[in-house]
């Protein structure tokens, strides 16, 4: 299986780039993003409680989004592998995604880690948000809440995938198509191992 963590910054571009991921290599996306946004417009009790989270820009409890990635890979028990996008944020969201693949002997393939600067995130998310309507991307407080807790909370996670080998960062400025084909000459690389 290929199994691909697309790290990044919020406004990295990793919603984008799995999109061009899943269709180059058959891989199953999951966005945990996504799916709490699909949960609070059907306004379920999941939705509900994440939804105080999310409009502050905060972390969702990591017990709740593990729960629902593993729910995400029982459902898709066939897949040939997964883009985690948004997934893991935490080093204990990390932790307990090696264990859920382990009970399905397999691994993570790799991490690439998408590099933006601050300003550029700034600018994209507040592009994203007028285009959107996305409530967390109108407001620039609300943004540098999200980056802040990235530096804190989520950018430890390098840390983790680096220690087992699996680190690669990747230039994430530039065209939607080039950023797409620096990915895809890491996967390539990884693939021809
Ligand atoms: P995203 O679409 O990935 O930028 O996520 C939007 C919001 O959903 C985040 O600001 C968090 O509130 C929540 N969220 C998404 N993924 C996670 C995660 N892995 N752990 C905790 N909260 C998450």
């Amino acid at each position: 299986m290929l199994n691909i963590v697309l790290f990044g910054p919020p406004g990295a571009g990793k919603g984008t780039q799995s999109d061009n991921l899943i269709q180059k290599y058959n891989l199953v996306h999951l966005s945990t993003g996504d799916i709490l946004r699909g949960e609070l417009k059907s306004e379920t009790r999941l939705g509900l409680e994440a939804k105080n989270y999310m409009s502050k820009g905060e972390l969702v409890p990591d017990e709740v989004v593990i729960g629902m990635i593993d729910k995400k890979l029982d459902e898709n028990a066939n897949a040939t592998g997964f883009i985690f996008d948004g997934f893991p944020r935490t080093t204990k969201q990390a932790e307990a995604l090696d264990e859920l693949l382990s009970k399905k002997n397999t691994s993570i393939s790799a991490m690439l880690a998408l590099e933006v600067d601050r300003e550029e995130l700034i600018k994209r998310l507040m592009l994203r948000g007028k285009e959107s309507g996305r409530a967390d991307d109108q407001d620039v407080s609300i943004i540098s809440n999200r980056i802040k807790v990235y530096e804190t909370e989520t950018a430890p996670v390098i840390g983790y995938y680096e220690s087992q080998g699996k680190y690669h960062a990747v230039d994430g400025l530039g065209s939607i198509e080039d950023i797409s084909n620096r990915l895809y000459a890491v996967i390539d690389t990884l693939l021809d191992k």
